[in-house]
């Protein structure tokens, strides 16, 4: 199997980045590994003009670095059975994997072989929703699974396999929506005890538009002080 590792899609995220430089030093034959927001992870910032994993699907004649980088990544992505896309969180127990709505079975299988049983599927301008064999791997800091050694011997034993094991119970779920800045003062958000993947109340989801049970992901993130967070309904 032909796999590729995306590190640095948000130039301050460690564990890709990690990953990515393993990679580097020890190769292995049908792993390749890119940084791909490359100026960005050179800065130790999320990005340099536009929000890399919100470019897709890009324009190679682009103004911004992140429109260009876009286009070419999704590009590369063709070469390969698998693409893995590594992120972090601040926010604890949110480890969980994004898809597209083009998502091969693969992915869930990949998803639950890592005992990843949550997938959400994004449809905003992400690599995800562009692409039917990536996969964004979304890790907390404070996650056992905060640790590229871990990850890159889980990878190296998948690229022997010729078949992933099929998915057993994956929980999938839709992204529906983002808690703004206004949305926390005017609902006194962080007195909620909110808590990644435990329903929010019936009639706090109300007061948000959306439809009961939600379940808030990225909880006060502080790589995304732009907003609070994000909403997902089960599927
Ligand atoms: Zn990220």
């Amino acid at each position: 199997m032909k796999i590729l590792v995306i590190g640095g899609m948000h130039g301050n995220e460690p564990l890709g980045i990690e990953l990515v430089r393993l990679f580097q030093e020890k190769r292995i034959e049908n792993i390749d590994v890119v940084l791909a927001n490359e100026n960005a992870v050179k800065d130790n910032c999320r990005f340099i003009k536009d929000d890399l994993n919100r470019s897709f699907p890009g324009n190679s004649q682009g103004k911004s670095y992140e429109q260009k980088r876009a286009s070419y990544l999704l590009n590369l992505c063709k070469k390969y059975d698998l693409v893995f896309d590594f992120h972090n969180t601040h926010c604890p127990d949110n480890d969980c994997v994004f898809v597209g709505d083009l998502a091969d079975k693969k992915l869930y299988d990949t998803a639950s072989y890592f005992g990843l049983n949550k997938v959400i599927i994004a449809d905003y301008d992400c690599i995800n929703k562009y692409t039917s064999n990536c996969v964004s791997i979304e890790i907390s800091l404070a996650s056992k699974l905060m640790n590229a050694n871990l990850w890159y011997k889980r990878i190296f034993k998948l690229s022997k396999m010729n078949e992933i094991p099929l998915a057993r119970k994956v929980k999938k779920f839709r992204f529906v929506y983002r808690m703004t800045l206004e949305d926390k003062n005017k609902l006194n958000l962080p007195s909620k005890n909110l808590k990644a993947f435990n329903p929010i109340n019936k009639s706090l989801a109300d007061k948000m538009g959306v439809k009961s049970p939600a379940y808030p992901i990225f909880i006060g993130d502080k790589y995304t002080p732009n907003n609070y967070g994000g909403i997902l309904n089960e599927l």
